[in-house]
């Protein structure tokens, strides 16, 4: 066993942070890596999640086909985007369309906008129709970590208009429950918070995933680290512990290598590190 000790600030980082109207992004340092170029300008993602948007993309060849429009923004960035479209489109089209500045997931670094190739890629509602490589797409992204964010059907949940082009990571296994059990993030964060860590976690094929809701100061969280497991906050008011049950041998997912979030494999932990 070890003792994981996290500091109040933690909740606002890792792979499940809810960031919505509700919930703004907190700034922070994050390890981003090139995800591809259009119209002359860098796409940026998280590390980690474009390790698996690569996957899947070489799984199906993706990249011949689609391109990256969008994925890290800055703040600044956002707040372009979002004069430009309240200038060009109007309020409602940008309420519906564009998050908030400060609230917007292309800030965590794990969201990314996908177009199909054509001569002319819309920057703020790229096509991405549910057919053909992008369909493909869709339903393979699960299996990496990725769902698409904005439903048709959870408009009402999410505050954010149906976009069928906009993925997010939140790693494996959750992509793959949220998907089974038809849950948008909002709702997925609040059906946790009833699998208490330690008492009753919520288990999933070889995973048991759970809730730790954070102490006013820091929070102590004791996990066995002979099994993989990762630690993420929510952004609202603690942490999800996803621990891998059973075997170890066939874990190798680099969702579970170590990396600069809170997270740890056979004690290479980094959750105490400043
Ligand atoms: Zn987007």
């Amino acid at each position: 066993m070890r003792t994981i000790v996290l500091r109040k600030e933690d909740i606002y980082k890792g792979y499940l942070i809810l960031v919505n109207r509700k919930y703004q992004y907190h700034e922070q340092h994050q390890e981003l890596s090139h995800a591809g170029t259009w119209n002359g300008e860098e796409i940026l993602l998280e590390s980690g999640a474009n390790r698996e948007l690569n996957k899947l993309m070489e799984e199906i060849g993706g990249w011949d086909q689609i391109v990256p429009v969008s994925a890290w923004r800055s703040l600044e960035e956002q707040q372009e985007i979002w004069n430009q479209s309240l200038a060009e489109s109007g309020q409602a089209f940008t309420e519906q369309y564009v998050a908030v500045p400060g609230h917007s997931e292309h800030q965590t670094g794990l969201a990314i906008d996908l177009g199909l190739k054509q001569v002319e890629i819309d920057f703020i509602r790229p096509y991405f129709p549910y057919e053909g490589i992008c369909q493909t797409f869709r339903q393979r992204a699960v299996k990496y970590g990725l769902i698409q964010r904005y439903q048709e059907e959870k408009q009402s949940v999410t505050q954010i208009g149906h976009e069928p082009w906009h993925f997010r990571y939140v790693g494996t296994p959750h992509a793959e429950i949220m998907a089974q059990k038809g849950f948008a993030l909002e709702e997925y964060i609040t059906f946790l918070k009833d699998y208490c860590y330690g008492r009753n976690p919520f288990i999933f094929q070889t995973y048991q995933i759970s809730f730790v809701k954070a102490a006013g100061g820091v929070t102590e969280i004791a996990v066995d680290d002979a099994q993989p497991y990762r630690i993420s906050g929510n952004n609202c008011d603690g942490f999800i512990v996803t621990q891998v049950i059973g075997k170890t041998e066939a874990y190798q997912s680099p969702d579970y290598s170590g990396d600069n979030r809170v997270t740890g494999v056979n004690g290479k932990e980094d959750g105490d590190e400043s």
